[in-house]
C-alpha cells in the first residue's frame, strides 16, 4: 500500500487515500476514491444514489430479462437505466417516456430510492 492526497470534488477537503501498489493512478482517479471516501453531504447522497442505481438494475433485470422481452421493451429499460444513472450522479429527481399506449415514469424518492411505474392509458371497453 501507498498513500497519496485526493480532493473531493464536492467540498474540496482533502483527504489520504491508500493505493495498491501495483497500479498506476491518475489524479482524477486518486480524487474520485477521496470522494467515495469523503463524509460530506453530497458525497454521501451520491454514494447512496450508487447504491439505489445498482439495486434498480437488478430489480429491473429480474422483472425485465433480456431474453424475455421485446425489441420495444429493451430500447425503454434501457433508455431507464442510462436515465437513472444520469439521475444518480446530478440533480434530476423524475423522468418520464411515453411509448404508444404505456407512460413509464421513474423517480428518485426522498429515501434516495427508485420508484419505477408503468401506466398503461389503454381503455377497455364494452359494447352490447
Ligand atoms: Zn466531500
Amino acid at each position: 500500500m501507498t498513500q497519496n492526497t485526493g480532493v473531493c470534488k464536492y467540498c474540496g477537503q482533502m483527504r489520504i487515500v491508500q493505493l495498491s501498489e501495483d497500479k498506476f493512478y491518475t489524479q482524477a482517479e486518486i480524487d474520485n476514491i477521496a470522494v467515495s471516501e469523503c463524509d460530506c453531504d453530497v458525497a454521501k447522497i451520491l454514494r447512496k444514489r450508487t447504491m439505489a442505481y445498482g439495486n434498480l438494475r437488478g430489480k429491473l433485470n429480474e422483472r425485465m430479462p433480456d431474453e424475455h422481452i421485446d425489441e420495444k421493451e429493451k430500447h425503454i429499460k434501457n433508455l431507464i437505466l442510462d436515465a437513472a444513472k444520469l439521475m444518480s450522479e446530478t440533480y434530476i429527481d423524475s423522468i418520464s417516456i411515453t411509448s404508444g399506449q404505456e407512460s413509464y415514469s421513474l423517480s428518485l424518492t426522498p429515501k434516495i430510492t427508485y420508484k419505477f411505474k408503468i401506466k398503461s392509458t389503454e381503455v377497455e371497453s364494452m359494447e352490447a
